[in-house]
């Protein structure tokens, strides 16, 4: 595509997310709902569909589902509707999902993305946010020349986020779905991990000429797993369609595959098109009717959520605008620092160590941070060494990497390994003197007047007591153990 062409065309981009709910159990049976069990080990007969079984809807899920919705702003519903959804596929045992149609949970919400220069809000609508069910899981990979299929995912409980065809760039939709993220992690209704599988985005997107109205036809993009494959699938299928109505041909609507390898689009084959569904009401499951009392008390405790965090977290610790928006990027990492800050008094050290020290261990550890080893008042407890000057600065970082590793509280680590800072004269007068022994050179030097090598021979000091010295005694005591 030419950059001329591309000029001429203005992206259109509305997102489908899927949502895994974070309930113990599944939407309408007492399975677990948890991933990466053994297969069809959470399994029973209403999420088989064993004839006569019955679903009972999961109350928590209802619970997380509206929370989800007035976290994004959303309308709910008093009453809502559970339909069938009729397909036929391998994983899907009762040949229908249950789902909401006509009559969803929650409808009308946004999200603002960002804004222009000259201030104004840039949103995307949300038009619906609906429940339902996950169905199982193909197994390609398992048996020679056979698919074997996994139907723990059966009745996980979902919700599916609908936007309006807002965004118009494939970073719109990147900030879109990094937001959203954040937004359903914060309100805690999820653990919207990609990886396993507990988020999961279809797009949909047309091409038109820039400065129309009308909708251009447009393409559903499956198979994405990340968020910037998401943006490079919309600007590869972007490019295609561009290309495809420059030409002089038309846009088909259909279902698209992302390949990342390749980095383009190719249309789905014919079985995993989309379908041509029936939707008809669930006769098993009554309309799902809200206290819309109960609706607010939900909506009431929803967790702070990201923006007004920031906001807070700026005049609370006197944190800059740039250091709130990287606390705040993770509801954990953000929750920490707080917790840290507050225990140890000192804001701007819990600064320092959540974001250099922390967050290094917890990436190169690739736990969550609420598994992490050291939890915030441990550190806050060796922030306290350091201000009281009971670990040197140096030593509190090797006290620190001993608490990743074995999840001892900081004092005792710091005693166990000798760290902690040693002023007793004694002590200090040994290891100068052996450092005034081994360099003999420079102690000659530093005899005869050349005053600027006091730093390097303190420097060995600190060295030679693995950072124990106490620095400032130190610089005291040099000076007349070199005259001895
Ligand atoms: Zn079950």
């Amino acid at each position: 595509m030419s950059a001329a062409a591309s000029a001429d065309y203005e992206m259109v981009v509305g997102l489908e997310v899927h949502v895994q709910l974070k309930t113990r159990t599944k939407a309408f049976c007492g399975c677990s709902a948890d991933f990466g069990a053994p297969p069809n080990t959470n399994v029973c007969p209403v999420c088989l569909a064993l004839p006569g079984a019955l679903p009972v809807l999961n109350q928590h899920a209802v619970e997380l589902a509206v929370g989800a919705a007035l976290a994004l702003d959303c309308k709910v519903n008093a009453t809502s509707v559970f339909a069938r959804k009729n397909y036929f596929y391998p994983d899907l045992p009762k040949g229908y999902q249950i789902s909401q149609y006509d009559r969803p949970l929650a409808e009308k919400g946004w999200l603002t993305i960002g804004e222009l220069d000259d201030g104004t809000p840039v949103r995307v609508g949300i038009t619906r946010v609906h429940m339902e069910e996950d169905a199982g899981k193909s197994v390609h990979d398992r048996y020679a020349g056979a698919t074997a299929i996994d139907l723990n995912r059966a009745g996980v409980p979902l919700i599916e986020i609908v936007s309006e065809p807002d965004m118009r760039s494939a970073a719109d939709a990147g900030a879109y779905l990094r937001l959203l993220k954040q937004i359903l992690s914060y309100s805690g209704v999820s653990d919207v991990s990609m990886e396993a599988g507990s988020l999961r985005v279809d797009a949909n997107v047309s091409a038109r000429i820039r400065g129309t109205t009308e909708l251009g036809t447009k393409t559903e993009v499956k198979n994405m797993n990340s968020f910037s494959a998401v943006e490079r699938a919309l600007d590869a299928e972007f490019a295609r369609q561009v290309a495809l109505l420059e030409s002089g041909g038309t846009v088909t609507q259909q279902t698209m595959l992302w390949d990342g390898a390749k980095g383009e689009t190719r249309p789905a084959r014919s079985k995993e098109e989309s379908h041509d569904y029936r939707y008809f009401p669930e006769p098993d499951l009554p309309p799902l009717v809200l206290d819309m009392e109960w609706v607010a008390r939900v909506g009431r405790a929803i967790p702070e959520l990201p923006d007004a965090r920031r906001k807070r977290m700026i005049e609370d610790y006197e944190i800059s605008a740039a250091d709130a928006e990287l606390l705040t990027a993770s509801a954990g990492m953000s929750e920490y620092f707080e917790a840290v800050a507050r225990a140890s008094l000192d804001p701007k050290a819990a600064l320092n160590w959540v974001m250099g020290e922390v967050s290094a261990a917890v990436n190169a550890a690739g736990v969550p941070i609420d598994e992490f080893p050291v939890r915030p008042a441990d550190l806050a407890e060796l922030l306290r060494m350091v201000r009281e000057e009971v670990v040197s600065h140096t030593a509190a970082k090797r006290v620190f990497a001993r608490m990743v590793e074995t999840g001892k509280p900081a004092a005792q680590v710091a005693a166990e390994e000798g760290l902690q800072k040693v002023g007793d004269d004694a002590a200090l007068v040994g290891w100068i003197d052996e450092v005034l022994l081994e360099n003999p050179a420079e102690a000659a030097r530093y005899r005869s007047g050349e005053t600027k090598l006091q730093g390097v021979l303190v420097g060995l000091v600190m060295k030679k007591s693995k950072g124990r010295a106490d620095p400032r005694k130190v610089n005291q005591l040099l000076p007349e153990r070199a005259r001895a």
